[in-house]
């Protein structure tokens, strides 16, 4: 069993990959909702102005919206960077680019492997061939 402390009260917890505790962990999802709506009244709001009013850590706004759970307005002058190129983005972590490449040399991917276990069938299949003689 692995125990720690949450991040935020202290208290010991047993670890399931989040960094607070279960108390926590539903604070901070009511918190998201309501920073989520103070974001849709006040959509000019910069990062910084939304975690003074909001009372939650800028590392945990970016969190979000690394997370895509939430996204800032381009009026609010809020850019995080594409984590590959580096390109301003809005959400997520990759800009728009790079996720279709990323996507494109995915699927190219996929096409090498299905024409590689294609050849080693043929090859099994010409040794078999082979035994058979
Ligand atoms: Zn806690
Ligand atoms: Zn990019």
């Amino acid at each position: 069993m692995d125990v720690r402390n949450c991040k935020m009260c202290g208290n010991l917890f047993n670890y399931t990959g989040s960094p607070l505790c279960p108390a926590c962990n539903n604070k901070m999802e009511k918190k998201f909702s309501e920073v989520k709506d103070y974001i849709r009244e006040n959509p000019t709001s910069s990062i910084s102005v939304v975690s003074e009013e909001m009372e939650v850590p800028i590392q945990q706004l970016k969190r979000w919206i690394r997370e895509e759970r939430l996204s800032f307005s381009k009026e609010s002058g809020v850019v995080i960077q594409c984590e590959k190129c580096g390109a301003p983005i809005l959400t997520g972590r990759f800009c728009k680019e790079c996720k279709r490449t990323m996507t494109k040399s995915l699927e190219s991917l996929y096409s090498v492997n299905a024409a590689g276990s294609d050849r080693k069938k043929g090859s099994e299949s010409a040794r078999m061939r082979f035994i058979d003689k």
